[in-house]
C-alpha cells in the first residue's frame, strides 16, 4: 500500500483531517504538486486555479479548527470534468468553441459539494462535448493512460479517470451518456459509477444527449464513491428530469448489506469480440460471488444487439439539437472577418467544432429531418423500449447483473482514430444501461498480462445504487486491486 498522501482514500483522509494529523491545505498542496510534477505526461487537466483551490482548503481547515465539519468530504480535493459549470471558472467542454467562456453560475452538483465543504480542484480533460471513448477528441490535447502512457485512458471522462488513478485528485466527477464514466474507469483501474437516470441533477451540466446524460462519480474505493454519490444525488427542482427517489445511506448500506442476492449473467455480453483475458476475469468474479453464497443465473438480453445502432441515432439526434446553441453569439469563440449573421454561425461552428462533433451533428440532423424521422429516430426509440423491456424482464428474476465494462483493455493512442465504428464499439456493454435508464458501476477486477487494468460492470435496477455499490464493495474487500497504483 502506498503511503503517499495523494493515494489515500477520502475515508482515510477524513480521519487524518479530523485528528489534526494533516490539514486540508497540506493535502491540497500535495495534490497540486503531484499534478504539476506528472501532468505534463498525462494531460488530465485543462485548467486549474491554484489560488482559489487553496482558499477553499484553508476555509475547510478553519472550519475544522472551530469544531465544525460539513461532511465526510470536507477538505477533500475533487476534480471536475470540464463540462460541469463552476461559477467563475472556465468551462470548455474540451472544445475550441467554448474557449474563453467562464461559467456565470454553479451546477447543482457543485453547489452541493460546496455545502459539503469539498475543495473544488481542477477542470479535467475530456473528449469534445463528451463525444468519444478515448479522449483523443479534445481540443486541448489527448490524455494518456497512467498505466501506460502510450495508451488511451478511455473517454469521454478520460481526464477524471486518469487524475484519480494517478493521485492528481482524490475523487472526481464525470458524465456518462453511453459509458463515459464506466469505460475510462475500467481503462484506468478506478471505480466509476453511472447513476440511474434522474438520480443526480444535471442542472449546470452542458447537455450532450438529454435523455441519456448522467453525472457520475470516480474514486479509488467504493466507499469513497458511495460518499460522493450520497452528497451529490437527490431531487432538484432546477432539473425537470431529476426524480424524487428515496435516498439511502449508501455508506451504511455497504457495510450492512449481507443478503444473498441473485446475480444475472447476460450471455450476450460474453460473446464474440470480448478479449479472452477480460472474459476470464469476469468469470472469476462470477465464481467469487457464487462462492460467497450468492445465486448466479444466466439471463437473456437479446435486444441489446441493437443497442449500439439505436444509441447512435438517439444520441446524435439529441446532440444536434443541444449543440445548436453554440452559434458564436452567446458563448465563447467567435470567428473573425464575418459578413453577416449566417456567416457568424457557419464560420464559428465550422472553425469551433472538431471532426467528431461535426460528424454527430450531421448524423443527428439527418435522423431528425422530416423525411427520415420515422425510419430512424422513431424506430430507434422503439428499439430503446424493447431494450428496456429486456432489462425489466431480467430484473423480475435477478437483483443485479454482472457484465464486462469494455470489450478490450486500453488501446494504443491513434489505434482507432480513423475508424469511428471501432471506436463506437468500445461502449457496446455500457450504453444499453443508459438506454434503459439503469445504474451501473465499474469495479477493478485485475490486470491483463501486460499490466493493464480490467473492470467488471455491475448493473442494477433504477435507483438501486445501494445494491450495486454493496456488491462491488464485497468484491473489493476480498481483493487488493485498489492498493495497486501506476508508476508514472
Ligand atoms: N463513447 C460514447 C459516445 O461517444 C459515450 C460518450 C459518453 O458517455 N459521454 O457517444
Amino acid at each position: 500500500m502506498s503511503n503517499e498522501i495523494f493515494y489515500k482514500s477520502a475515508s482515510e483522509l477524513e480521519k487524518l483531517l479530523d485528528s489534526g494529523e494533516i490539514t486540508s491545505v497540506d493535502l491540497t498542496k500535495a495534490v497540486i504538486e503531484r499534478t504539476k510534477s506528472i501532468d505534463g505526461k498525462l494531460n488530465a487537466f485543462i485548467s486549474f486555479d491554484e489560488r482559489k483551490t487553496l482558499e477553499e482548503a484553508l476555509a475547510s481547515d478553519e472550519r475544522r479548527k472551530g469544531g465544525r465539519k460539513l461532511s465526510p468530504l470536507d477538505g477533500i480535493p475533487i476534480g471536475i470534468k470540464d463540462v460541469i459549470s463552476e461559477n467563475g471558472q472556465p468551462l470548455t467542454c474540451g472544445s475550441k468553441i467554448l474557449k474563453g467562456y467562464v461559467s456565470p453560475y454553479d451546477a447543482t452538483v457543485i453547489e452541493r459539494l460546496r455545502s459539503a465543504g469539498s475543495v473544488l480542484w481542477g477542470r479535467t480533460n475530456m473528449d469534445e462535448f463528451a463525444m468519444g471513448s478515448s479522449n483523443e477528441n479534445s481540443f486541448y490535447g489527448n490524455v494518456c493512460n497512467p498505466w501506460d502512457i502510450t495508451r488511451v485512458p478511455g473517454g469521454s471522462s478520460g481526464g477524471s479517470a486518469a487524475a484519480v488513478a494517478a493521485g492528481e485528485a482524490i475523487l472526481a466527477l464525470g458524465s456518462d451518456t453511453g459509458g463515459s464514466v464506466r469505460q475510462p474507469a475500467a481503462f484506468c483501474g478506478v471505480i466509476g459509477l453511472k447513476p440511474s437516470y434522474g438520480a443526480v441533477s444535471r442542472y449546470g451540466l452542458v447537455a450532450f444527449a438529454s435523455s441519456l446524460d448522467q453525472i457520475g462519480q470516480f474514486g479509488r474505493s467504493i466507499e469513497d464513491v458511495a460518499t460522493l454519490f450520497q452528497i451529490v444525488a437527490g431531487h432538484d427542482v432546477k432539473d425537470s428530469s431529476s426524480y424524487p427517489f428515496e435516498k439511502k445511506n449508501y455508506v451504511n448500506e455497504l457495510k450492512n448489506y449481507k443478503a444473498v442476492k441473485t446475480i444475472g449473467i447476460p450471455k450476450e455480453f460474453l460473446g464474440t469480440g470480448l478479449d479472452p483475458e477480460i472474459r476470464q476475469a469476469i468469470e472469476s468474479a462470477i465464481n467469487f460471488y457464487e462462492n460467497s453464497g450468492h445465486r448466479v443465473r444466466e439471463v437473456q438480453l437479446s435486444m441489446t444487439e441493437y443497442a449500439l445502432a439505436a444509441y447512435y441515432v438517439i444520441a446524435t439526434a439529441e446532440a444536434s439539437a443541444n449543440l445548436a446553441r453554440f452559434d458564436g453569439i452567446r458563448y465563447g469563440y467567435r470567428a473573425e472577418n464575418v459578413k453577416n449573421a449566417i456567416d457568424i454561425y457557419s464560420k464559428t461552428r465550422g472553425e469551433g467544432f472538431g471532426m467528431e462533433v461535426k460528424r454527430r451533428i450531421i448524423l443527428g440532423t439527418f435522423a431528425l429531418s422530416s423525411e427520415n424521422f420515422d425510419s430512424y429516430y422513431l424506430r430507434a426509440q422503439k428499439v430503446r423500449t424493447l431494450i428496456r423491456n429486456d432489462f425489466m424482464a431480467a430484473f423480475d428474476n435477478v437483483d443485479a447483473l454482472i457484465a464486462p465494462v469494455t470489450p478490450t483493455t486500453a488501446f494504443k493512442i491513434g489505434d482507432k482514430t480513423s475508424d469511428p465504428l471501432q471506436m463506437y464499439l468500445s461502449d457496446i456493454y455500457t450504453l444499453p444501461v443508459n438506454l434503459a435508464g439503469l445504474c451501473g458501476v465499474s469495479v477493478p477486477c485485475g490486470f491483463s498480462k501486460i499490466g493493464l487494468p480490467m473492470g467488471i460492470q455491475i448493473i442494477g435496477k433504477a435507483f438501486h445504487e445501494h445494491e450495486i455499490l454493496a456488491l462491488g464493495y464485497e468484491f473489493e474487500q476480498s481483493h487488493d486491486f485498489k492498493d495497486a497504483h501506476p508508476k508514472i
